[in-house]
């Protein structure tokens, strides 16, 4: 009986020991960008996503994909809807983005003609398909809105590389929901020593540029004149060391406040 406790006790401080192991190889992998371990392990979603979210999805081009077709089927009659809370503007400063959401009135106007919308594009094409027209040509009017299903097979390392674009808070809303339920919640805890090593060194760690290194040198030495003199190098401030409108300048500050630190311009 104790021979067996004392074997049992033996393959478990083992495994413990590989474990730990293995965490530390995943993150030194992680860190040094040596991927090729991670592309081993394959995932396979079936995911129910709008069509115009889903152009997005699809440029990802190192996944394996098998899509719904409504050529050969007929049409999802489902399409994502919007609360009247949910509708965004247009941002002014990014013209990729949205900031801020309309108000309640706009909102319900907005989500009643969107239902009007949606109804009647449906119905259109339950109309095409009862007069015989092929389906390959009654969807052409469908919104974007209307939802498609695919088989989407990616290997860890790419999904990893979607996860890091589409989580992005760059990334539009639609697109980053279904990214962020897919690593938090999947990738999470399918590989999570992996999924911590990549929050770790990926997506909360940051990156400096060459120009970046060289100003907060500058910095760190107290430096201000030369820091200010590389940022006007830089065309980041304008002949009074003011700063100019440049995007690179503003990620750079970025970066600094995550630091807790300010220019010193
Ligand atoms: C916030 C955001 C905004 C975007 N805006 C636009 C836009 O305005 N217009 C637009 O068209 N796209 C836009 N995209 C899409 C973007 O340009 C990429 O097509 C998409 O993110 C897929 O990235 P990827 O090519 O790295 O991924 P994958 O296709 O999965 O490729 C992964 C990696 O494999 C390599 N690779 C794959 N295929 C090739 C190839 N043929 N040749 C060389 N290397 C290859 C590359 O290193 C690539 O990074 C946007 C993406 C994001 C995240």
């Amino acid at each position: 009986m104790n021979q067996l406790f004392r074997q049992r006790a033996f393959l478990t401080a083992r495994v413990q020991k590989k474990v730990h192991e293995d965490r530390g190889l995943i993150r030194y992998l992680m860190r040094h960008h040596h991927t090729t371990p991670f592309e081993m392990c394959e995932i396979k979603f079936h995911v129910r996503v709008p069509m115009d979210c889903w152009r997005q999805w699809i440029r990802h081009r190192t996944a394996n994909v098998n899509e719904y077709s409504t050529r050969y089927s007929v049409a999802i009659d489902s399409a994502q809807t919007t609360a009247e809370q949910e509708w965004r503007l247009q941002a002014s400063g990014n013209r990729q983005g949205s900031a801020g959401f309309a108000g309640d009135t706009d909102g319900k106007t907005l989500t009643e003609k969107e239902r009007y919308l949606q109804t009647l594009a449906r119905e259109i094409y339950d109309e095409r398909l009862k007069m015989g027209i092929a389906r390959e040509q009654a969807r052409k009017d469908l919104p974007l809105s209307t939802y498609t299903e695919a088989y989407w097979k990616v290997d860890l390392h790419n999904l990893l590389h979607f996860l890091y674009l589409r989580m992005d808070s760059h990334a539009q809303y639609e697109i980053r929901r279904y990214a962020e339920i897919m690593g938090h919640e999947i990738v999470a805890k399918w590989c999570p020593a992996v999924w911590e090593a990549f929050l770790d060194y990926r997506v909360n760690s940051s990156h400096l540029t060459r120009l970046e290194m060289e100003v907060l040198t500058a910095m760190t030495q107290g430096d201000k004149e030369k820091a200010v003199a590389l940022g006007k190098q830089f065309n980041w401030l304008n002949d009074a060391g003011e700063p100019k409108k440049n995007r690179e300048r503003l990620e750079f500050e970025d970066k600094l406040s995550n630091l807790g630190l300010k220019a010193p311009w």
